[in-house]
């Protein structure tokens, strides 16, 4: 069984979403071949090339896959999909916009953030919020599926496979067109890969304290800054940090929850971290069921305190 993966970059950089996929994919066949498309991607495919357990790169470079838009993605991906019984992608916002076009075109049906490889066609993922994990078999000839990374570990490096470059001919284009790209500037650690992450709730009350009491203590930690969908609605915190159902999915070494009731919604997108440290003022908050370390206490004076402390 041959598996394509698509991989997840930014042309020079290979995020280590595609590595933590990799080890999925080849729980479930042992021939992984990674799709690196770009406009010029050269150096994220010979990334890829040193991760072991990868078979072959194909090397897809032109100027309509250069902002991963999901149209001439999706049609690469259906024109090499004659030779893969499985197509996988992590579950990042390209993955989740591409993959599902690929199953449509493939008229098939798609198996999402999967969490474990119980066999090649059957996968386990979560439901409701991550409080029920349900078991999926798939009888599609062709297995479209996405990868919750935060349940696989990267693969290690390898020796280099082959980097093969393939013809991109007969792309969808003009469907859909780029128009800008807003990276927030801040020198905070990516969400998704941090080893530390330290977050806040609506009990921060505005924008100013949110800065004020968690970014400290973040950059103390070299911690990444996450935040309850309440904080993010009230506009203490930006869209990009909320963590959940409707957010990110994270599973760090370290997660600090501050001000955060343990909304089940949230406790999706966190609740696989390794240690999670609570700090609420309300002894009986719902947040103490699923940490590891508790502090009763109030959030304004136990952050100073735990900065003043590092
Ligand atoms: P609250 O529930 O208001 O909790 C605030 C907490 O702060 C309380 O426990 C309180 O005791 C504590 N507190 C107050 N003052 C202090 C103080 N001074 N010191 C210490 N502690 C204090 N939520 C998410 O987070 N992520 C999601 O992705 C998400 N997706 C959702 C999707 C759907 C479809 C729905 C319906 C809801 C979703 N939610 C999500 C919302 C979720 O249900 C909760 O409303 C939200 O998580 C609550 O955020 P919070 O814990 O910050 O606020």
């Amino acid at each position: 069984m041959t598996i394509l993966l698509l991989a997840d970059h930014d042309g020079n950089h290979l995020s280590d979403q595609t590595a933590k996929a990799l080890t999925a994919a080849s729980q479930i066949g042992s021939d992984v071949h990674v799709l690196v498309a770009g406009k010029a991607a050269k150096a994220a495919a010979e990334q890829a090339a040193k991760l072991s357990g990868v078979s072959k790169v194909l090397l897809a470079e032109s100027d309509e896959l250069a902002n991963n838009l999901a149209e001439p993605l999706a049609d690469l991906i259906v024109s090499l999909g004659g030779s893969y019984d499985t197509i996988v992608s992590a579950a990042t916002s390209v993955g989740k916009t591409v993959l599902p076009r690929v199953a449509a075109l493939l008229d098939v049906a798609q198996v999402s953030e999967i969490i474990e490889v119980v066999s090649p066609d059957t996968f386990k993922r979560p439901i409701y919020a991550g409080n029920a994990i349900q078991t999926v078999q798939s009888t599609d000839a062709r297995k479209v599926i996405t990868i919750r990374t935060a349940s696989f570990s990267p693969a290690p490096t390898g020796l280099p496979a082959a980097v093969e470059s393939i013809s991109t001919a007969a792309l969808s284009s003009g469907l859909s067109t780029f128009v800008s790209d807003a990276m927030s500037s801040n020198d905070l650690p990516e969400l998704t890969s941090a080893k530390i992450i330290i977050s806040g709730g609506r009990a921060l009350g505005s924008s100013e304290k949110f800065r004020e009491l968690i970014l400290p203590v973040a950059d103390r930690l070299g911690a990444a800054v996450g935040a309850s969908r309440a904080a993010v609605d009230a506009g203490y915190a930006p869209n990009d940090w909320q963590i959940g159902q409707t957010g990110k999915v994270v599973a760090p070494q370290l997660y600090i929850a501050c001000g955060i009731s343990g909304a089940i919604q949230h406790l999706a997108g966190m609740k696989d971290s390794e240690v999670i440290v609570a700090i609420n003022k309300d002894a009986d908050a719902p947040i103490f069921q699923v940490a590891d370390y508790g502090l009763v206490g109030d959030l304004f004076e136990v952050l100073p305190d735990l900065e003043a402390a590092f």
